[in-house]
């Protein structure tokens, strides 16, 4: 794929960049490993005050992020805008957090293991490869970089090749807030060119977030460097609607919850599974609600759904429609790409899935709902469970049993109750199954990149 600008709603490419050469990936390693040796040895107090600064900027440049965000891959500029604030927050977040999450811990009483001394503490590891995708451009590369960096980590960003001016900008944007030269980098390559990276000795971990093909290649050459990886991959989350249900409150939720940022993200609700005595009330509200969405200019303000990030997405999004309706499922909302230049597709809401269809097992990386009748909470679980996916769920019952018993059965990294999955610095994200390995966020997302070290004193 070349390394380029194309803008979605024109389907025009604006700006073609040049891959980096060996010799300039080679100096980005050398630098990555030369601002380790300095950032080790500094204080969470220091790296705290760059990591505030490193926000700072990005708030001070929110215009012209906002816009990279929506001529690359074409977000609506309200949840563009929204998207670089909850950035900088994260940052600001680990600035806040990441010496208590990282404190040295100490036995109570060392003599049982004959020491006057002992414990562990969080030392880092050194560079961290970062292999980002393009639906969240800045989020999904500093929900990483904020706790590799305040953990004495550097990064190296493979950034997708379709959002390379959000990739320059995070290339220069720890530099300018004081870190080591070095500190955090962009590499411009094509995905053919991260074995090879990651296989560098000085290269100590990967994460990835993207397609699970792209997992799977990565996570198989880091096993066999031993090194370790961090992996979010894709979603086809359930939303669960019971008869106790606030169903208005569900529907208008649920249409939020599935075409936010075009219906392009990992944990979006994609499935929703609705109990028979209020499947009707739901399906009339959720596909009225979804045809109500304006479509349109992804920089004109009111637009709720702009286009599909890539021709190649939209295609797929309209095969995997196609493919169900011809295996007879019912088309509620949408059903097809409108007739207008860019990568359009009309927000849909299908009915009548059946296991012979794509889309009952596939994830729909757009704004397509797929809605699911059942007729006992056991039934439901069973069709959120069967798919190879577990990244998140939602339940929508206002039962407390009910709610816990859910909470219970469903294979998912998280479950949240009478609302919509959203990622938050303060809680743990990542997903089981083929969703992935590993957590970002939280403690346990800075902990992921560190060496829980031993130390014990005679
Ligand atoms: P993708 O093709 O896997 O691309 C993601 C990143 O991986 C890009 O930087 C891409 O580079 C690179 N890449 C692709 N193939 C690779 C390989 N074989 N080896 C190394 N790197 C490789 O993902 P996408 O289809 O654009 O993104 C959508 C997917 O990401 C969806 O499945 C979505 O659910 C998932 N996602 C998951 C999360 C999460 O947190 N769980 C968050 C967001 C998105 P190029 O661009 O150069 O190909």
């Amino acid at each position: 794929m070349a390394i380029a600008t194309i803008n979605p709603f024109t389907g025009k490419t604006e700006q073609e960049f040049e891959a980096h050469s060996e010799a300039e990936v080679e100096q980005r390693i050398a630098a990555a490993q030369a601002a380790f040796e300095t950032l080790r040895d500094t204080t969470f107090a220091q790296r705290a005050e760059w990591m505030r600064a490193a926000a700072q900027l990005m708030e001070d440049d929110i215009e012209t992020l906002a816009r990279i965000i929506t001529i690359e891959m074409g977000r609506p500029i309200v949840g563009a805008r929204a998207e670089v604030l909850k950035s900088a927050k994260g940052l600001r977040y680990y600035a806040d957090m990441a010496e208590e999450f990282l404190s040295a811990e100490h036995l109570t009483d060392p003599s049982v293991v004959g020491a006057t001394q002992a414990g562990t503490r969080y030392a880092p590891i050194g560079i961290v490869l970062a292999v980002m995708p393009w639906n969240y451009p800045f989020w999904q590369v500093l929900r990483f970089a904020g706790p590799a960096l305040m953990a004495g980590n550097t990064g190296l960003l493979k950034h997708a090749s379709n959002v390379p001016q959000a990739a320059i900008y995070l290339d220069t944007l720890f530099e300018r807030a004081g870190f080591p030269v070095g500190a955090f980098h962009s590499l411009l390559i094509p995905a053919s060119r991260v074995e090879k990276v990651l296989r560098d000795s000085r290269v100590k971990a990967a994460t990835l977030t993207g397609s699970e093909p792209a997992g799977r290649s990565l996570a198989a050459i880091a096993g066999s460097e031993v090194k370790h990886v961090v992996l979010e991959l894709g979603g086809s989350d359930p939303f669960i609607v019971m008869p106790s249900a606030d169903v208005e409150r569900a529907a208008t939720v649920a249409v939020t919850a599935r075409n936010q940022n075009n219906g392009q993200s990992c944990i979006a609700a994609k499935r929703f599974i609705v109990h028979a005595d209020v499947y009707d009330e739901f399906t009339r509200l959720f596909a009225e609600k979804v045809a109500a969405l304006s479509v349109g200019d992804p920089l004109d303000e009111s637009t709720d759904v702009g286009p599909i990030a890539t021709e190649s997405g939209r295609d797929e999004l309209a095969e995997q429609v196609a493919d169900a309706v011809s295996h007879g499922a019912t088309v509620l909302a949408g059903g097809s790409a409108p007739d207008r230049d860019g990568w359009f597709y009309t927000p849909t809401v299908l009915a009548g899935i059946t296991p012979a269809m794509r889309l009952h097992l596939e994830e729909a990386f757009g704004p397509v709902a797929t809605v699911y009748r059942v007729d006992s909470r056991e039934e439901a679980i069973r069709v959120a469970n069967g798919t190879t996916f577990g990244l998140s769920s939602a339940v929508w019952s206002t039962d407390a049993d009910e709610q816990d018993w859910f909470v219970r059965h469903l294979d998912a990294g998280a479950v949240f109750i009478n609302g919509m999955t959203a990622s938050y610095p303060e809680l743990p994200f990542g997903g089981v199954k083929d969703s992935g390995v590993g957590r970002e966020l939280a403690a346990v997302g800075i902990r992921e990149f560190c060496n829980l070290q031993t130390v014990w004193k005679a």
